[in-house]
């Protein structure tokens, strides 16, 4: 089709998005959809834009895909037939061919907006939960004795607790931790890194998430 260079908008979002936040929430604006991307045999592999999905269906690359239309996109408009080109996007995409083994359940990046959602916004220490401006990142190990930075070597914790801890071990400063740390696996780290997962991409995820998961409830 010859189509004018694509204009391309969101023409909004259909009656089966349901974010998980609420509509007034500026996350919930249709550019905000995160598309859930698979290889071909059905692999998760990452959350994509709504820019880059329309191109996987622009260029054919859709193998199949989950779940009803989420998302309607216009292109441009075609000179011989003067129809505006429209793709609707579904919430799970699986595009041709398979992934490469080291895109398939890499280790989640170590970030302080990835770590306070593993740990709920919770202080590991006093338990009490925090806005994001008033936790910190503790190193169990501290790092001037040998800690790492790593997934399984740190904790959410509030200022407070963290100065009290200050350089000491738990055992030296008596406060237990309230939980192990650990790395997350790919999947969790996937819901934990979006807030507006559709019900379709959530129920997918969960059912990929081991047992002991914390998230799988
Ligand atoms: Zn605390």
């Amino acid at each position: 089709m010859e189509a004018d260079r694509a204009q391309l908008h969101l023409v909004g979002t259909g009656t089966h998005v349901t974010p998980v936040v609420p509509p007034s929430s500026p996350r919930s604006h249709p550019a905000s959809v995160r598309l859930l991307s698979l290889d071909a045999h059905g692999r998760v592999l990452d959350w994509i834009n709504w820019q880059d999905a329309t191109c996987l269906y622009a260029r054919g690359a859709v193998a199949w895909t989950l779940g009803e239309p989420c998302l309607r996109v216009r292109g441009g408009t075609c000179r011989r037939t003067g129809e505006q080109s429209l793709i609707e996007l579904h919430p799970i995409v699986a595009s041709r061919g398979h992934a490469r083994a080291q895109a398939l359940s890499p280790t989640p990046t170590l970030t302080n907006t990835a770590l306070f959602a593993r740990d709920a916004q919770l202080c590991l220490y006093c338990g009490h939960e925090f806005s994001r401006p008033h936790l910190t990142r503790d190193h169990v190990l501290p790092l001037s004795k040998g800690g790492r930075d790593v997934w399984e070597n740190v904790v959410t914790a509030c200022f407070h607790c963290n100065s009290r801890k200050s350089n000491r071990t738990p055992q030296q400063a008596n406060m237990p931790l309230l939980a192990v740390p650990y790395r997350p696996s790919w999947i969790e780290h996937l819901i934990l890194s979006n807030r507006n997962i559709l019900a379709d991409q959530m129920a997918f995820l969960k059912a990929q998430l081991p047992k002991r998961s914390k998230l799988s409830a």
